[in-house]
């Protein structure tokens, strides 16, 4: 058995020897920090579609809405077929892996996911509208599995929301393991209500209507539906303004319990997190410390909480 969560990461990476010149773009976040959790799958378009160590170097290619090729920089080889036909193949044998997420190589014209160079055929221009090719396939396949490139992570937003869908993914991924009934599914929706509050308030509302009427929908009807509203609403970013109105909430299941300095002092830190003054980590602390000191188990269940390892530091920023 393999441990941690299975993670899609584009080759090169991880430190293997496969670009274009026989070196690597290792990349220490994923390689030393996020290593302990997951399960790595790595990736190399072009050396499984076929293509040596070294090799020529080669750019997307595509006059104004016309199709997107392939082609190699020096010779002008055409490669799209060849890697299109690859692609095709790998996102098949990609669909047993349970992938959680995928980490994609920035810039490159197989592996790239925003704003790959695409060169006029000319040669004269370039414009950054791509998506290296692999990338397109990946995505086209699988719409609803957390992606990112290497260079957005070290946006400490990007990051956070991006691996707290990984997360999010292996837990719905996990309770569907478990062959959930009815009631399962209930105790899951409650347990995620603060999260997608802070995500998606309107796609939370629409899966609270799901499971309402839940026993009038056939069981794996209900929980794909579910299922997809669910990772939408995590496409969504959690911002200071929805994560404060969160906080508000959370305050108000224990408001008659606090003493008057802690109240104010409390109204203080979300104000200032309001303000971008404090991080999230802020509020959230003493609020935990709250939900621990005056035992409201309700709060207590909420992934909100803690979405991710606290190891990973990822809400330290935000
Ligand atoms: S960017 Fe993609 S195709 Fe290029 S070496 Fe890395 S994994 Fe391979």
């Amino acid at each position: 058995m393999n441990e941690g969560i299975p993670l899609g990461v584009s080759s090169c990476l991880l430190g293997n020897p496969v670009r274009y010149d026989g070196g690597h773009q290792r990349d220490r976040y994923i390689t030393d920090t996020l290593a302990p959790y997951f399960f790595f799958v790595p990736v190399c378009p072009e050396v499984e579609s076929g293509l040596p160590v070294p090799r020529e170097t080669m750019r997307l290619v595509a006059a104004e809405g016309e199709p997107v090729r392939l082609i190699t920089s020096r010779t002008a080889q055409d490669l799209t077929e060849q890697m299109e036909s690859w692609c095709r193949q790998r996102v098949e044998e990609l669909a047993s892996e349970e992938l959680c997420g995928f980490i994609f190589k920035k810039d490159s014209p197989s592996s790239g996911l925003h704003r790959v160079k695409l060169y006029h055929p000319s040669g004269q221009s370039s414009r950054r509208e791509g998506r290296g090719l692999f990338a397109e396939a990946f995505v086209g396949r699988f719409p609803l599995i957390p992606v990112e490139e290497e260079g957005r992570l070290h946006d400490a937003h990007l990051r956070e929301n991006f691996i707290e869908r990984v997360f999010a993914l292996k837990r719905w991924r996990d309770f569907l393991s478990e062959d959930p009934d009815y009631r399962a599914l209930i105790q899951f929706h409650t347990a995620q209500k603060l999260l997608m509050m802070a995500h998606d308030p309107s796609k939370y509302q629409a899966m609270g209507r799901l499971v309402a009427q839940g026993k009038e929908v056939p069981r794996d009807e209900l929980l794909n539906t579910y299922g997809r509203l669910y990772l939408q609403a995590l496409q969504s970013f959690a911002t200071v303004k929805k994560n404060t109105n969160v906080l508000q909430h959370i305050l108000g299941y224990f408001r008659e319990h606090l003493t008057s300095d802690e109240k104010a002092e409390l109204l203080e830190i979300l104000e200032d997190y309001r303000a971008h003054q404090v991080p999230i980590t802020v509020p959230l602390t003493l609020v935990k410390h709250y939900i621990r000191k005056y035992g409201i188990a309700y709060l207590q269940g909420q992934v909100y909480l803690s979405p991710h390892p606290a190891e990973l530091m990822l809400r330290n920023h935000v």
